[in-house]
Parts: structure tokens; C-alpha cells; sequence
């Protein structure tokens, strides 16, 4: 089986039958101020796009709707007008999934695919969406490459007619061809109707060789081909090639970033906000809220190997987060 057809069916077993939140936890789950700041993110972006009513709120991947229940409680206070032009539209394969984020966010509306949200002004977020998206993987063998293939456990490589630049014997690319159109996609909508697109993800900011693919089973890193279905697939997300995909696709989006996830939410003001959660709470809840925080913005945690990327409308400003 090829190696995307075979990660495709890992994950989609994967996440049906099993609480990813007890292998890995993600930004949302870590931090309240997380979502919260992405709303308020989402609210000015919905300004500077000429207040579009109804907007399209979307999410790829909600996980457990934590994010957008998170973004939607801070834009009730904080943003009435944007909060109430909001229709919520969450895209999820995972029916257990799906049961969560009801909890969390009622009212929603539900899609297998980006491809059937409804046209009209879109603001959407994705975090640790593109990672589980699945990729094709060639070796340099000599003059020629191979691709991987998924046989009884192990790779196996075939001959393809793929045709990169010159990399050393044992190089390995992957290509994210699923992400790539998806990105094609949003690209071609946010020029035809407006808006914008955030995706939050790890990987490198330049494309390079390497394999990225890795497993967690029961929370351990595992064979990422040994036993499909009990361990959740990811790869490092190749940011360059996700902007040269919505670039080529449409000259009507201006792509921001990738820039450090750090940064990022700093200039957002996830102290400010954090200060806020922390104030007059006991000593030991005020300090892991902001240890929260660190994790998400230091260097040498979630702040570097995190990117951002940013697809947005031709016409509208740099995005909140962005400024050089
Ligand atoms: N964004 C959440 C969850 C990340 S885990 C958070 O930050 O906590 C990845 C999420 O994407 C899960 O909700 C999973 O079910 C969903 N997912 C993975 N592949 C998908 C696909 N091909 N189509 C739709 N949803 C998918």
C-alpha cells in the first residue's frame, strides 16, 4: 500500500476509536488564553475585512472543540458584534470527535471536508490539522527514486518516476499532496469571497529532506508502521511548499509567514491575557497558568518548532501577529 494511502486509513481508524488526548495534548489544551486570543485574532481580522455578516467561522480539526469553545467565549465580551455575525462550521472525521465538540460548541455545523463549507466570507483556524494529513515519501537510490510502500509492517520501495534536484544516495523526500490541495482550495475561496486562513502546526521553515514521519502509541513514540490504527500518524509540516501551493493557485491571497508560533502569540497579547486569568488566584494556579504560557511561546518548547502561516484576502492588512 502506498505510504499516504496506508497513513490516510491509520489515521482515520485511529481517530474514530480512540481518545487522541490521552496520547498528546496540543496549544488549546495547554491554555486557555490560546483560544481565547485566536478569537480575538479572528474578531479583527473580521474588521478589517468590512464586518461581513454572516461570516463563516470554520475550524479543520477541532479535536475537542476546546479552541473554538475558547475563541467564541472571549468574542462574547469582548467582540459582541463580530461573536453574533458568526455561524460556526467545524470540519471533523472522527463521529467520537464530533460527539465532544458538541459539548463544547452547540449550534455548529459539521463537515467531512473542507470542500463542502458553504461560500461567503470565511475566517478559519486549523491547529495541528496539517501534520495528520497523509504523504508520499521517495528515497534517492542511486541515479533514481523510489517511493515507499507499506507491505506486511515494513517499507517497501517501488520504482516511481518522481524527479526532484540533487540530493545524496538515501535522501528522503515527502511530498503532502493532500495538504497542498487543501491549501489550493482555501486559496481559491478567500480570493472568490473573501477572508482568511491561519494554520498552526510544526515543521521547519524551509523545505528539507528528512523522514518526518512519527508515531505515539499510549503517549511513547512507536513504529509508526507496526500497528496502524492504535498510534497517532503526524508528520513535520513543510510550510515553503503550503505557501508556493497558495500562491500558485491563486494571485488573489497574500500568504503571511511562516513565522515562529512564539512571537506570534506574544504580539497577540498572551500575557496580557494571561496576567488577566491569573490575577487574584491562588499562588499555585497563577504560576501554572503562566508556566502555560511559557510552553507555548519559549524558544526551546512549542515557541520555534511551532509555525504560523497566514492565508488572507489580497486586500486586507498584514494580520494581527505578522508585523516584521
Ligand atoms: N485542533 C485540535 C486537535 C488536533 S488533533 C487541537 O489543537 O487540540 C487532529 C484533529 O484533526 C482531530 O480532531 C482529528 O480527528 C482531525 N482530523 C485528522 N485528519 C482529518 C481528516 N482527514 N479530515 C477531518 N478531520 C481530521
Amino acid at each position: 500500500m502506498r505510504l499516504d494511502h496506508f497513513m490516510a486509513a491509520a489515521n482515520a481508524r485511529y481517530y474514530a476509536t480512540h481518545d487522541p488526548f490521552r496520547d498528546f495534548t496540543t496549544a488549546p489544551e495547554i491554555a486557555q488564553a490560546f483560544g481565547e486570543v485566536l478569537g480575538l485574532w479572528a474578531a479583527v481580522m473580521w474588521e478589517a475585512m468590512g464586518r461581513p455578516s454572516p461570516l463563516l467561522l470554520a475550524e479543520l480539526g477541532p479535536g475537542r472543540g476546546t479552541l473554538m469553545a475558547d475563541a467564541i467565549r472571549a468574542t462574547a465580551q469582548a467582540a459582541p458584534a463580530f461573536h453574533a455575525a458568526c455561524a460556526i462550521h467545524l470540519v471533523e472525521a472522527s463521529p467520537r470527535l464530533r460527539a465532544e465538540q458538541a459539548s463544547r460548541v452547540p449550534g455548529a455545523v459539521w463537515h467531512d471536508a473542507a470542500s463542502t463549507l458553504p461560500t461567503g466570507p470565511v475566517i478559519l483556524l486549523a491547529n495541528e490539522f496539517l501534520d495528520a494529513l497523509p504523504i508520499r515519501q521517495f528515497v534517492r537510490r542511486g541515479q533514481a527514486w523510489r517511493e515507499r510502500f507499506v507491505k506486511h509492517g515494513r517499507f517497501a520501495e517501488h520504482p516511481s518516476d518522481f524527479a526532484s534536484p540533487d540530493a545524496p544516495d538515501g535522501a528522503v523526500i515527502e511530498r503532502n499532496d493532500a495538504a497542498r490541495a487543501l491549501i489550493a482550495h482555501l486559496a481559491a475561496r478567500i480570493a472568490a469571497h473573501g477572508g482568511a486562513a491561519l494554520f498552526l502546526d510544526y515543521g521547519p521553515e524551509r523545505s528539507a529532506p528528512g523522514d518526518s514521519l512519527q508515531a505515539l502509541r499510549a503517549g511513547r513514540p512507536a513504529d509508526p508502521l507496526a500497528t496502524p490504527g492504535e498510534s497517532d500518524l503526524t508528520t513535520h509540516v513543510d510550510f515553503s511548499a503550503l505557501a508556493e501551493a497558495a500562491t500558485a493557485a491563486s494571485s488573489g491571497v497574500t500568504v503571511w509567514g511562516p513565522i515562529p508560533q512564539g512571537p506570534f502569540l506574544v504580539r497577540l497579547g498572551l500575557y496580557q491575557r494571561t496576567g488577566r486569568l491569573a490575577r487574584g488566584q491562588p499562588p499555585a494556579r497563577a504560576a501554572a497558568l503562566i508556566q502555560a504560557a511559557q510552553r507555548l511561546t519559549e524558544p526551546d518548547r512549542m515557541g520555534r518548532l511551532f509555525k504560523v502561516l497566514c492565508l488572507a484576502h489580497s486586500s486586507l492588512p498584514c494580520p494581527p501577529g505578522f508585523e516584521p
